[in-house]
């Protein structure tokens, strides 16, 4: 059992529902636990609040912090729902694998999401595609200046509400110059350092007009492997195709359900190489339908061009077909409309007042 301190006044009416700014609300609560001494510690659900951090934490130096990113969303009939815990969960311990950091257990992540989102559910926005996107981080937490693997380490895991964003078609550059991640490299792990990498060839793209970039393989600038922070997707001649996870790109739940959804529903998946000479062909014959990105927070967004070596290549975003049913059917699934076929929900009791009396 996880130890569960409460606010005394909710911060919850102070919030516009209607007008949520993404990233920069948060719940009345969080789960925190320390790594010490070899083992996680002093586990509790408890008012958000600020860290007191001294200024040699090793992690700002170093780099060794990974997070996760999932949702909570209402089943229509109130119940929070939550989508493949088990594998935020794996991968969570696979980013700490890989920047040498304890993994956290299991079956305490499970239970303390669960008390998290079931203490919060009122913060669970209603209305299809809004939902209480959960943020687990976990960072170096040694007061040391070193390079070496800490010893101590901080995991919490905060929520913040978001609504239903109309999520802007996006123009991408196919990025000849910098890279995402090499073989070798940490592309598949959810750690800090990839995204403050990304940050200034992402600035130059938008300063040529992109809103995001199309990442190229580290060695040849030729195999496709994502969109800004989200996997990708291609329609071409009526086959669905997204680059195999050779290592270099972030394994997405999102993109995996996807994968998993369209081959029960009969169409023809590929997981392989993808070059950006592939994908220019078949816009020349017009066989490139389709071209979005995936990842948990908007599920699904449309691309509407992209640039490669000084050429624009306009897709038909309103005639898309796989993009829309592929977010219509992960939403549905999200709030019950959608039968849970493959066993993915799971769907939160919350204490009712009877229960709570007894
Ligand atoms: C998190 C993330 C994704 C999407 O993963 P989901 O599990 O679908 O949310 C894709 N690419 C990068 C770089 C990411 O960080």
């Amino acid at each position: 059992m996880i130890k569960i301190s409460k606010v005394l006044q909710s911060k919850i009416d102070t919030v516009d529902f209607n007008n949520i700014p993404f990233g920069k609300v948060f719940s009345d609560h969080m789960f925190f636990a320390e790594y010490t001494d070899g083992s996680w510690q002093n586990m509790e659900i408890k008012p958000l609040e600020k860290l007191n951090i001294h200024p040699a934490n090793l992690a700002w130096h170093y780099g060794q912090s990974i997070f996760e990113g999932m949702k909570a969303t209402k089943h229509f009939d109130g119940s929070p729902m939550l989508m493949r815990p088990d594998m935020h969960i794996k991968r969570l311990n696979a980013s700490a694998t890989r920047m040498c950091m304890p993994e956290f257990p299991e079956d305490v992540f499970i239970e303390a999401i669960e008390e998290l989102v079931k203490l919060e559910a009122d913060w669970i926005p209603k209305g299809k595609g809004s939902a209480l996107y959960i943020r687990p981080i976990m960072f170096a937490s040694d007061e040391f200046i070193g390079v070496r693997p800490s010893d101590n380490y901080i995991f919490i895991i905060m929520t913040l509400p978001v609504s239903l964003y109309y999520s802007k078609p996006l123009s991408l550059k196919a990025e000849e110059s910098y890279i995402r991640a090499a073989n070798g490299g940490t592309g598949e792990a959810k750690t800090a350092g990839n995204y403050a990498a990304s940050l200034h060839p992402w600035k130059l793209a938008k300063a040529e007009g992109y809103d995001q970039i199309m990442w190229l393989d580290a060695i040849e600038r030729k195999y496709v492997q994502e969109a800004g922070t989200m996997n990708i997707f291609f329609v071409i001649d009526n086959t669905v195709i997204t680059p195999a996870a050779d290592g270099s790109i972030l394994k997405g739940i999102t993109r995996r359900s996807i994968l998993e959804i369209l081959k029960v529903k009969g169409y023809v998946v590929e997981e392989r190489p993808i070059s950006i000479d592939e994908v220019v062909q078949a816009h020349k014959n017009g066989k490139l339908t389709e071209v979005f990105g995936t990842g948990t927070a908007a599920v699904v967004i449309n691309v509407k061009d992209f640039g490669y070596k000084g050429e624009k290549y306009g897709l038909e975003v309103d005639s898309y077909k796989v993009a829309p049913f592929i977010k219509q059917y992960i939403n549905d699934l999200r709030d019950g409309s959608e039968e849970d076929t493959f066993g993915w929900m799971t769907k939160l009791e919350l204490q009712t007042a009877t229960a709570q009396k007894l």
